[in-house]
């Protein structure tokens, strides 16, 4: 075969979607749409339709599409070294690490490859932790996340995430779980017993709706575990890596976590996931006790470095943050001109709900079909995402078409 007819746009054009539908797995509920190329906040169907993005892939393409300093960084590394498996060390994974620790404080990282993978990792050091605290011959296993959760699809992640469209199915999930209510720390108090090893919350819930912690639930939640020594793990992976304008959401809540997972926006649309552990957990895994092929490759490392030097560059995060509040206060203005239809806009930074009165799925359908591209989440919810290049215009652009849509 020739290499020269393998371009990606015939192969595009050939996935139909008739084959699509024949051939791949039906676990989504899809868009009728398919997507071939992307640049800065835009992508474009096989039918040459120009999109505004708001879903960045569900927070991932942070940098927007095809950002040069991060296409740079991932061809080069692509030609210099692409994996050599955790068996050996790779500079960019000590350099990501360094990276990361500066922002959180001292620890360790574990890179992986998504979030699901993060949590996984970060249930098994919950559970290290409490057979420190316990013993072998002990038993304190339980974890306490919220009601409304959201952590993955892997066996820990559904079993920490207390929804029935989640886990039917596929039960027995693993034990030991328990449930409060966000930002309700009594109904938290109330759940932790001799048997708790961990606390286990999103700073801002995404799935479920764009809930967010109060600051204040987050420092009883800090107190709780420094009380009955427990390790409290924020799931960052959807919150996390400058979405509110934060490097971290927790940070404007003056905490500090004893474990983070992060994954998502962390490699800018590069599978990459990470949990960073402090003092109290950065080493409980010991040789062989935990273990990845492909987590932190050198290529998937070099694209998260790329997202991080275009985020630590000056006045960034600060853009995220002073636009974020515009994007709020406007969506607030839409709110209030479509009381019939809104019932509350809510988030931080670029991470926003807008809970409708009813079924979101038609407002989304007309919304793609008027040029934006955005997501829904629990609980009646448009869910906007932009990337964290998206300047004023685009969202402005994207505050008109919802305006026109919502009438
Ligand atoms: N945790 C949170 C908060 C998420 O939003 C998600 C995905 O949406 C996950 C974990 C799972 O991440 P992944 O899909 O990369 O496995």
């Amino acid at each position: 075969m020739n290499p020269d007819t393998l371009s990606s746009s015939s192969q595009t054009e050939s996935v139909t979607a008739s084959i699509y539908d024949q051939v791949v797995m039906k676990n989504y509920a899809r868009a009728a749409v398919t997507l071939v190329r992307g640049e800065g906040s835009h992508v474009w169907d096989d039918r040459g339709q120009k999109y505004l993005d708001f879903t960045s892939g569900i927070a991932v393409t942070a940098l927007g599409h095809g950002h040069p300093h991060w296409v740079k960084a991932v061809q080069r590394q692509a030609g210099e070294l692409v994996h050599v498996s955790n068996l050996f060390r790779n500079p960019l994974q000590a350099e990501l690490a360094r990276r990361l620790t500066e922002k959180t404080g001292p620890g360790r990282v574990l890179f992986c490859n998504s979030g699901a993978e993060a949590n996984e990792a970060l249930l098994k050091l919950a559970r290290l932790h409490g057979m420190r605290k316990a013993g072998e011959e002990g038993r304190c296993t339980g974890v306490i996340c919220a009601e409304e959760a959201f952590h993955g699809r892997t066996f820990g992640g559904m079993s920490a995430t207390p929804q029935e469209k989640i886990q039917h199915g596929f039960r027995p999930l693993l034990d030991g779980f328990s449930f409060g209510r966000l930002n309700d720390l009594e109904s938290f108090k109330r759940l932790i017993d001799s048997n708790t090893a961990a606390i286990f919350l999103e700073t801002i819930q995404g799935e479920s709706g764009i809930r967010l912690c109060d600051p204040e639930f987050l420092v009883g939640i800090r107190r709780l575990c420094d009380e009955h020594d427990l390790l409290l793990i924020l799931d960052e992976v959807q919150c996390g890596i400058g979405r509110t304008g934060h490097f971290f959401a927790f940070e404007a809540s003056g905490i500090s976590p004893d474990a983070i997972g992060m994954a998502k926006g962390l490699g800018g649309g590069f599978p990459i996931g990470a949990v960073w552990a402090g003092e109290k957990a950065a080493d409980l895994f010991t040789p062989g006790s935990h273990g990845t092929t492909f987590g932190g490759t050198p290529l998937a490392c070099a694209a998260a470095l790329a997202v991080l030097d275009i985020l630590d560059s000056d006045g960034f995060l600060q853009r995220v943050r002073e636009n974020g509040a515009y994007l709020l206060e406007r969506l607030n203005d839409l709110g209030r001109a479509h009381p019939d239809q809104v019932v509350e806009v809510r988030g931080s930074g670029y991470m926003i709900g807008i809970q409708l009165k009813g079924d979101p799925g038609p407002v989304l359908n007309a919304l793609r079909e008027a040029g934006l591209l955005v997501l829904s989440a629990g609980g009646q919810v448009v869910r906007l995402l932009p990337p964290l290049v998206a300047d004023r215009a685009e969202l402005d652009e994207a505050v008109a078409i919802l305006d026109r849509v919502l009438v």
